[in-house]
């Protein structure tokens, strides 16, 4: 088979399941180049940036894989730091093409943005060094931000068209269609999952059309719960909270912000409509992010189904400073969510301490997976009455802890697996955005249950290049 004159090469930024950013240089037989990326996220796990994880970590986030005043487009495909985070940096080293994403994320990248450059200037204080951005970097790349509706083509170059896709992993979430068409050559497809997940409990998540079913495709698909199923998931996060009330205690939930912070409060009102829990016991939401975020969907400025806009349970109020300092002496019974959903950042960092050295609490995280240095690692590899270090505090970890999966922004293994069923052409398959022996195991299973034919890893090592005939070769990016 001759090989195509036109093709693409795929890296990735990263190895694991922060920091994502996808790169693909798009080479022309006319000798013309385009770059586009996917994604440019922040690497993060570090506690307090003091520590060893934190210098990498800091390192890896200041090192971009390309120059990004050669890109031409960046295309995001949702509103998690991971997957943002680190937009502002690249604008501050030059780029200054088209930022495409869907009309919810637009709406909601400011928030996230504003929020991370905040964090950032209080670690760059703490460490002494210089902030990765500052407020007219976030400025400057929300002024190149253009949302697309979601299903309708878009031309972004002569040879390139993107459409975005609805994906239940998060509001404003996309799948990403990536065409590139040159004349008399065949046209390549790739789709970039993102964080993917086919349903959320806010929004009735649409169907990817047939025609998209039909391509002779590459899909980029995460991996974070690939190795996990849905039946693996013994803890429930209700009964475990009803449990802690009953016996007078205090939960503490730490959320993300966005998607998870909403969906445990619309739990909290569910238990309350089945009398599961006394609409007595107060209700509190903390976090500027997931504050604001909430106000958003209540407000409809985001998009949500009809019947999921009353979310809020009975005896609910959000937390100012004021409020915080009292619930962190208080000891009644109540119910606090509260931003990070890791842990490690915002007012979680000051309940968790203060709740994880008491009797009658309950930290509960919402998340199986907990990224390694985070405060949700850091009390996961403590038992109880074990003496933990949280942020150079030293307190004996008191309270019970649970980890649960139960409502995951992330399709497990059996989900994505029935996800790459629906293809009738599927090419070749890229595993991205998981544990490295997650990505491992959950690249056998494709090859065995999929008909397709090759599956790659992605991972800092190698660049994949496809073209109009599918996969062309791997190249070791040390001899590139
Ligand atoms: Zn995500």
């Amino acid at each position: 088979m001759s090989k195509s004159r036109c093709f693409v090469d795929i890296m990735a930024s990263n190895a694991g399941v922060t920091g994502t950013c996808h790169v693909l240089p798009i080479k022309l037989p006319n000798k013309e180049e385009c770059k586009i990326a996917i994604d440019c996220g922040m690497f993060q796990g570090n506690v307090n940036g003091k520590n060893d994880d934190g210098d990498i970590i800091d390192k890896l986030n200041r090192n971009l894989i390309f120059d990004p005043s050669t890109l031409d487009a960046l295309l995001i495909s949702h509103n998690h730091i991971d997957h943002t985070g680190r937009i502002p940096l690249l604008c501050k080293k030059g780029f200054r093409g088209k930022i495409y994403l869907s009309e919810d994320t637009k709406t909601l990248l400011p928030y996230a943005l504003n929020d991370s450059c905040s964090v950032l200037n209080n670690l760059a204080e703490m460490r002494n060094t210089k902030a990765l951005y500052n407020e007219s970097d976030v400025s400057q790349a929300l002024s190149q931000t253009e949302s697309l509706h979601f299903k309708r083509k878009t031309k972004i170059n002569d040879y390139t068209t993107v459409t975005l896709f609805q994906n239940g992993h998060l509001i404003g979430a996309a799948l990403i269609l990536v065409q590139i068409k040159y004349p008399g050559e065949n046209q390549i497809n790739l789709l970039f999952t993102g964080d993917w997940n086919n349903k959320n409990v806010f929004l009735d998540v649409q169907k990817l059309p047939e025609w998209v079913l039909d391509l002779p495709l590459t899909v980029i698909i995460e991996s974070t719960y690939g190795t996990s199923n849905s039946s693996d998931v013994h803890e429930c996060l209700a009964d475990n909270v009803a449990r802690c009330i009953r016996s007078g205690g205090t939960v503490v939930i730490p959320a993300f912000a966005l998607g998870r912070f909403q969906e445990i409060l619309y739990l909290i009102k569910e238990m309350q409509r089945q009398k599961y829990l006394s609409s007595d016991i107060s209700i509190w939401g903390d976090g500027k992010l997931g504050i604001n975020y909430t106000k958003l969907m209540l407000e409809g400025k985001v998009l949500v189904k009809p019947s999921m806009m009353d979310f809020l349970p009975d005896n609910f109020n959000f937390v100012d400073k004021p409020t915080r300092n009292k619930l962190l002496v208080d000891t009644s019974s109540k119910i606090i969510v509260t931003t990070s959903g890791s842990g490690s950042y915002g007012p979680a960092i000051a309940y968790i301490p203060e709740y994880a050295k008491r009797k009658n609490a309950q930290i509960h995280f919402t998340s199986l997976f907990t990224p390694e240095g985070s405060l949700a690692y850091k009390l996961k590899n403590t038992k109880k009455g074990e003496a933990v270090d949280i942020g150079g505090r030293k307190i004996i970890l008191q309270a019970d802890t649970f980890y649960t999966g139960e409502i995951s922004a992330h399709a497990k293994g059996d989900e994505l697996i029935e996800f790459l069923k629906k293809f009738k052409n599927l090419q070749y398959v890229l595993v991205n955005h998981g544990e490295p022996d997650v990505k491992e195991k959950f690249s056998d299973r494709i090859l065995k249950e999929i008909d397709v034919k090759e599956v790659g890893i992605l991972n800092r090592d190698y660049v994949f290049r496809i073209g109009a005939y599918g996969l062309e070769k791997t190249i070791n990016t040390k001899y590139k």
